[in-house]
Formats: structure tokens, sequence, C-alpha cells
């Protein structure tokens, strides 16, 4: 089926690209663990009529006209959100992961005030304040960091007393290189000590906290989550705001309710007009359309799955004496020295893998040796390749293959890991929907 009729008509250029992303997605294999694959309903609701409208403002309280449906279309996509994640709002207009946390910041800080985050190194993410970005001209940013690489404990005294010391009045906890669980209870416990508004940026995660097979930091009195739609979670590209109505925070005679009440307003008036324009409808009807496929039971299987596989694959590595960032996984990723136990840099372990129809990609560790861009590590997951119907046996399969390119690392065995990888994208070709 063309699914890019007018597309090969009308710009034969654009549609030769497009086929051929078409294809890489469906023959070779995507270990990218930021990566999945959308249902068709997600794929034509970003294709919609909404791409058209202008929507600023929020269902009821718009800045133009001809909103009767733009108005539910959005109002699903809050409703799914709340009842995905026990949240009490949801602002769905965020473009994206990034556009997220800057509202968030820019909702609960003024310029100047501090954030206290997670290390960059340690698996913090970019809009966590790295020197590169903009934000991190505009906030201040302390760090807390692991007290152990080889388990992935965070060291939580640490953590304190520098909330005691720097007074944030946000602490963040999220990450999207960190294959461990974090103590939630611990943290919201310290931002509630030092009355700093807690963040936890589940971008990565969210549909594993969706699908029940990560803590929900809303239950441990977290305020406010943000995220990604399309990681995990398995929606369009995306982001999205939530907010705790049960966060056990409530101050001065204040029930917990007006503080959510507060801090949903500030979120709000942060996404727009603070800092967006106009949103994109297509993609929150899009993101609808995933929130009820993750509502579905299967959703759970497939978050089960996600965990499950990249054990499979953690125990393969490690049997092959590769050294595991935290000693394995809890979650869908995985991060592995390969330069410390293999002598291959992350960027020609990515280069060779990527040969063998294998996507990831190359990672700083934590307490790196190697340079920013060309670290030690490779970082991959199971999101994509669990979407497709990849089992344990399969994981293992694979897993065995990168091993085998790793360190044979000549055209015979990348070659043959190419067929073997060929072979397992086409018995599992990525279904047309998830329910
Ligand atoms: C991916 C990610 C983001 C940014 O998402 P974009 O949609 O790429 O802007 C933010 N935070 C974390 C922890 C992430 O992993």
């Amino acid at each position: 089926m063309n699914y890019y009729e007018h597309i090969q008509t009308e710009d034969p250029e654009l549609y030769e690209l497009l086929e051929g992303e078409e294809e890489r997605q469906r023959d070779g294999l995507e270990l990218i663990p930021s990566e999945n694959y959308v249902s068709r309903a997600v794929r034509e609701a970003m294709s919609s009529a909404l791409t058209n409208k202008y929507s600023e403002g929020y269902p009821g309280r718009r800045y133009y006209g001809g909103q009767q449906f733009t108005d539910q279309v959005e109002l699903i996509a809050i409703d799914r959100a709340k009842k995905l994640f026990g949240a009490s709002h949801a602002n769905v207009q965020p473009l994206g992961g990034a556009n997220a946390n800057i509202a968030t910041y820019m909702a609960l800080m003024n310029p100047g005030d501090t954030v206290l985050g997670m290390d960059l190194s340690h698996g913090g993410h970019l809009t966590h304040g790295h020197p590169v970005t903009y934000i991190s001209k505009i906030f201040n940013f302390v760090r807390y960091k692991m007290k152990d690489i080889e388990t992935g404990e965070i060291d939580y005294d640490a953590l304190r007393e520098t909330a005691l010391k720097e007074k944030p009045k946000v602490i963040l906890a999220g990450f999207s290189a960190y294959p461990r669980e974090l103590d939630w209870q611990r943290i919201s416990d310290i931002a509630k000590e030092v009355d700093a508004v807690s963040v936890a940026d589940v971008a990565h995660i969210s549909g594993l906290i969706a699908g029940g097979s990560q803590k929900n930091p809303f239950e441990y009195g977290f305020d406010v989550m943000t995220t990604t739609t399309h990681k995990t979670l398995r929606g369009p590209r995306g982001g999205m705001i939530l907010v705790n109505g049960k966060n056990g925070r409530g101050v001065n005679g204040a029930d917990d309710a007006s503080r959510a009440e507060d801090i949903a307003k500030k979120i709000d008036k942060a996404v727009f007009p603070g800092l967006q324009g106009g949103p994109h409808m297509h993609q929150i009807a899009a993101k609808a359309i995933s929130f009820r496929e993750a509502l579905h039971p299967s959703f759970k299987v497939y978050a089960k799955h996600v965990v499950e596989n990249a054990q499979a694959m953690a125990e393969v590595f490690q049997n092959a004496g590769v050294r595991l960032i935290t000693g394995g996984t809890s979650n869908h990723l995985i991060l592995a020295d390969v330069f410390g136990s293999l002598g291959i840099s992350g960027h020609d372990a990515e280069t060779l893998l990527d040969q063998a129809g294998i996507t990831l990609n190359k990672n700083s560790i934590a307490e790196d040796v190697r340079k920013p861009m060309d670290p030690s590590g490779i970082r991959f997951g199971t999101p994509a390749m669990t979407t497709r119907g990849f089992g344990k046996a399969e994981s293992t399969q694979v897993a065995g293959l990168m091993i085998d390119v790793l360190t044979k690392r000549d055209e015979a065995t990348v070659a043959k890991a190419r067929e073997a990888i060929r072979t397992l994208a086409q018995e599992h070709s990525v279904p047309d929907s998830f329910l």
C-alpha cells in the first residue's frame, strides 16, 4: 500500500526520501531507546485536517473561532492523559519534551532562581541546564549524582545537603540515560523539606509508568511530571505536563488541591502565551489516540515485555564480559561501557552496528575517560523492537549478534549479522494496530 500517493505524483524527490525512510524502519532494527513506532491511527491523525487550524488558547477560551471540534479533541486528550497518570491537570500543548520542561521552569521560577537536577554525565538531559542551552543562562542549575556507578544508587544524602544549602525552587528528577528507578519518595520528601516544587521528567519512562512497569512519581507526592509522548508512551512526537492533585503538600491551611490548582494555572500560562503560539491540534488528536491505546490492557503487556527484553539483552552483554553502567537495567535501556570492556569506542561501535542494520547511539558514561563527541559507551533499548513483537528469545539473539559484531569487527561477521537482522525484521513487521 502506498501511503504517499499524492507526494509520489507531486514531489518525486521527496517521495524517494520518504520511501527510503519507510524501508529503513522496516528492514532495520531500531534500538535507540527514545524511539518507537506509532500505530496507523496515530499517523492518520498526524496527517488530518486539524493541521490547518489555529487554536491559540485553551478549550472554551480561544483567540479564533471555529473551535467546535478542536475543543472536544483537546478535552478528550486531557481527560485520557489525566486518567493514564492519575493527574488532576494535564497540559497537552507542549510541542516536545524540551518545551514541556522550559514551560515548567518558566511557570515555577523567576530568572536567576535555582534548580537542583541530575548531573548530565550521570544521565540527565540537555534541557536540565546543559551549558549549551539558552535556559542555562536564565536559571541557576545545581547538580546531584550517583553515589555508586556500579549500582546506580543516587547520592541522596548529598542531594539533600545541596538542597538545604542551595534552597532550589525546583527539584528535578529525571533522565535520558539512567537504567534504574529513582527513589521518588526520598526526593519528594527532600523537596517538601526545603519547600521546593518536585518535578519528575519522565520523558523516557512515561510509557512504562502508564503500563505499570515503573512506579508513578505522583504516588510518592511529586507535584509535576513532564514527558514526551513519543518515547515509551508510543504516541506522536510531542510533549505534555501533568499536575498531581494529591501531592500531600497543602501548606498554610491550603489543601493539596489548591496547591495543585495554583501550579496548574501557572503551567497553562507558561505554555501559552508564555512560550508557544498556536497548539498543533493534529498532534493533540494523535496524542489522544495514543493515550487511548495506552489505557488498553494490551499496553500493560507491552510495558512488561519492554523491561523483560532489556534485561535479557543486558544478561547477554554481561555474560560476554561487558561492563554495564549501574550493573544492569530495571527499565527499557542499557548503557554499556564498550570502550572499557571491548576496547572499541562508542562512535566506532555505533558505526559498525549501523552497518549490521542495528541503529543505536554512542553515549557518554559516568566519569567517562573519553570526550563527549567520542565517548566510551553505547546506549540502546527495547521500546521499538518490543512494539514489533520481539520477545526474550529474539532479544537474546539480537544481543548475541551485537556482541559478535563488536568483538570480531570483520566484514563477514557484519554481513552475517545484517542478514540475520533483516530476517528478524521481516518476520516481525510493525502491526498496524495495537488494540
Ligand atoms: C527526550 C527527552 C527530553 C526532550 O524531548 P524532545 O521531545 O526531544 O524535546 C527531555 N527530557 C528528557 C529526560 C528526555 O529524555
